[in-house]
């Protein structure tokens, strides 16, 4: 089988360098395990903090380890009774084409009828990231303004569609013209900014003229500096995430701590972070059979953006961190 490990830990934005492709022999599953070929591997940015070494809320890859990450797989062979042959599943495989599981790490894949991809996507962690997100914490109401930005994504997407579903009006930003028209035409949101644009503080601006109630934080950066003057009283963020962020400091950017927390203060502002795996437990088995049945139907809709060859994976994940994914980024491995 083969694997990508991580060769080295990047300073900034990863390059080709940090990453190194291995060959892997594969034995016969033992008791308990199952053998499986991976057909699918999710990349996502929760990867680049596990290529970092910084105290974080899960572990990181060790130098010359497997790059960890969700795929979605069939079953060629299965020591356990709750798996056959042929069986599609998912599983943290890692960046590889094949691996055996102990079977307790493996789960069967539903989708309702829609590709079983979306497992990693829409159906998957990302869209139950913004399942949980908005259910515990955003809360949105019918009449008010919820904004995302990475709204073509597979988080920020389904944001949008679940506040336009309790009657919110869904504002997105997204980077550039092609994702701007998508997020538009094709997702429905009320309006689009492309973050983009010199004009984008006052563009989001005109388009939130009754401020923002729920801003769903997938960002942060110059993206955050536009949205935080149009907080209203009690508004809602969710923190999710923070990509600008994500490759280090950026030079030259100030301190957003106090104008932040003087808008908590003087605006009652709830900001509450998550990690998604938080919420599993209360909330995973709603998520599918409320979302499941809609993404089926075609009436909750995603995007996919599929690069083709494991060895590929590498340069889709960098590209991924600048934007250069549109929809949720997949490897189809085999
Ligand atoms: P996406 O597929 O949307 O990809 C990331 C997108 O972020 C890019 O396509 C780009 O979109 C945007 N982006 C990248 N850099 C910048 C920047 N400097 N400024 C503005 N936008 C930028 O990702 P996901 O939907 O998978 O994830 C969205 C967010 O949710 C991420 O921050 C991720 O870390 C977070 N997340 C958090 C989880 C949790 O449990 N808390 C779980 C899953 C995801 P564009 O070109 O439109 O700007």
């Amino acid at each position: 089988s083969t694997a990508i490990v991580l060769a080295s830990r990047p300073t900034g934005a990863p390059g080709p360098e940090n990453f190194r492709t291995e060959e892997i022999e594969i034995e016969a599953p033992l008791d308990g395990e199952v053998s499986l070929r991976v057909l699918y591997l999710s990349l996502d940015p929760y990867m680049r903090g596990r290529m970092s070494d910084a105290k974080s809320y899960a572990e990181p890859v060790p130098v010359g380890g497997v790059m960890e990450g969700e795929t979605v797989c069939e079953v060629m062979q299965s020591k356990n009774p709750g798996f056959k042959e042929g069986d599609i599943v998912r599983a943290m495989t890692g960046w590889r084409t094949h691996a055996n599981m102990d079977a307790r790490r493996v789960k069967q894949v539903n989708t309702y009828g829609a590709p079983a991809s979306t497992a990693l996507g829409v159906l998957g962690m990302p869209g139950f990231t913004a399942y949980g997100g908005m259910k515990v914490i955003g809360q949105p109401k019918s009449g008010e303004t919820v904004v995302v930005a990475a709204a073509s994504g597979p988080v920020g997407s389904l944001v949008g569609q679940l506040a336009m579903r309790v009657g919110a009006r869904a504002v997105g930003i997204a980077g550039g013209r092609d994702k701007c028209d998508y997020v538009k035409n094709e997702l429905g949101f009320d309006a689009v900014v492309d973050h983009r644009s010199p004009d984008f503080a006052s563009e989001l601006a005109g388009l939130c003229p009754k401020g923002i109630d729920v801003y769903f934080e997938n960002v942060g950066g110059h993206v955050w500096d536009a949205v935080l003057p149009l907080l209203n009283l009690y508004a809602r963020v969710p923190v999710c995430g923070l990509i600008a962020q994500y490759n280090g400091p950026v030079i030259g950017e100030q301190d957003r701590l106090p104008a932040t927390v003087s808008a908590i203060l003087r605006r009652s502002l709830l900001l509450r972070g998550f990690i998604n795996t938080e919420f599993v437990p209360t909330h995973y088995e709603a998520f599918q059979q409320e979302l499941g049945p809609l993404v089926a139907s075609g009436e909750i809709k995603y995007r996919e953006d599929v690069v083709d060859g494991l060895e590929n994976a590498p340069e889709a994940f960098i590209g991924m961190l600048r934007g250069s994914n549109f929809g949720k980024l997949l490897v189809r491995v085999s």
